[in-house]
């Protein structure tokens, strides 16, 4: 489920500074507490003792995801100044760390896919907390202190920007004594039509064709 319950423009700490913002990446975080829901996250944006001026556009969770602020609008989640190109052009989306990891993880993955799409744009265009400011953050994607796991999200979502299969061709290579046609037959419902004249000349014959009654003669 989306929920868009965005935070008010009064909500203290300049949370929601209301600034027009034009997207061009998004950056992934954790939300560094193990116990915290989708809803405890929008909900601590506008708990009275919260004194700090951080914001997220988007926070998710294994059940839900809640769009905390407009995603044309500036958050505070970079890390990296009032300035900072992370604050200033990308979208922050908190991947929550409580109740079933992989199944949020999963969602986070189709919902970032889903941002992508929706803006034309590439993996190329996925950063990290720890890109903009140094911060271990997403840290579940560092566990090995390799970023493997920021790896293979990149890959998971990569994946689900592919256009899906195509059908396999139908296309049929032809060989005659050892000799590739030029022509491609088609394999069509379990049977195999090939270019009648193209076969029966391979194999020395001659054809011929009577278009008054739609009839093919092949003789040697
Ligand atoms: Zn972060």
């Amino acid at each position: 489920m989306y929920k868009i319950d965005h935070i008010k423009m009064t909500t203290p700490c300049n949370r929601r500074p209301g600034t027009y913002m034009q997207p061009e990446y998004i950056t992934i975080h954790n939300t560094g507490n193990p116990k915290s829901t989708a809803a405890n996250e929008r909900s601590w944006l506008t708990n009275p003792s919260n004194n700090v001026t951080a914001s997220y556009h988007i926070v998710i969770d294994e059940r839900e995801t809640i769009e905390c602020l407009p995603l044309n609008e500036v958050g505070w989640h970079a890390g990296d100044g009032k300035n900072g190109t992370g604050n200033r052009k990308s979208i922050g989306i908190e991947i929550c760390e409580s109740g079933n990891y992989a199944k949020t993880l999963e969602r986070a993955v189709e919902l970032v896919a889903r941002l992508l799409k929706e803006r034309g744009w590439g993996v190329d265009r996925l950063r990290r907390h720890y890109d903009w400011s140094g911060k271990n953050c997403p840290r579940l994607m560092n566990a090995d202190e390799k970023w493997t796991g920021w790896a293979d999200f990149k890959t998971r979502v990569a994946a689900k920007l592919q256009p899906a299969v195509v059908p396999v061709s139908d296309q049929v290579t032809i060989v005659v004594n050892g000799n590739l046609l030029d022509q491609k037959g088609t394999l069509k419902n379990g049977v195999t039509t090939v270019p009648v004249r193209g076969v029966a000349e391979a194999l020395g014959a001659s054809v011929k064709w009577d278009g008054e009654s739609r009839t093919v003669y092949i003789n040697n």
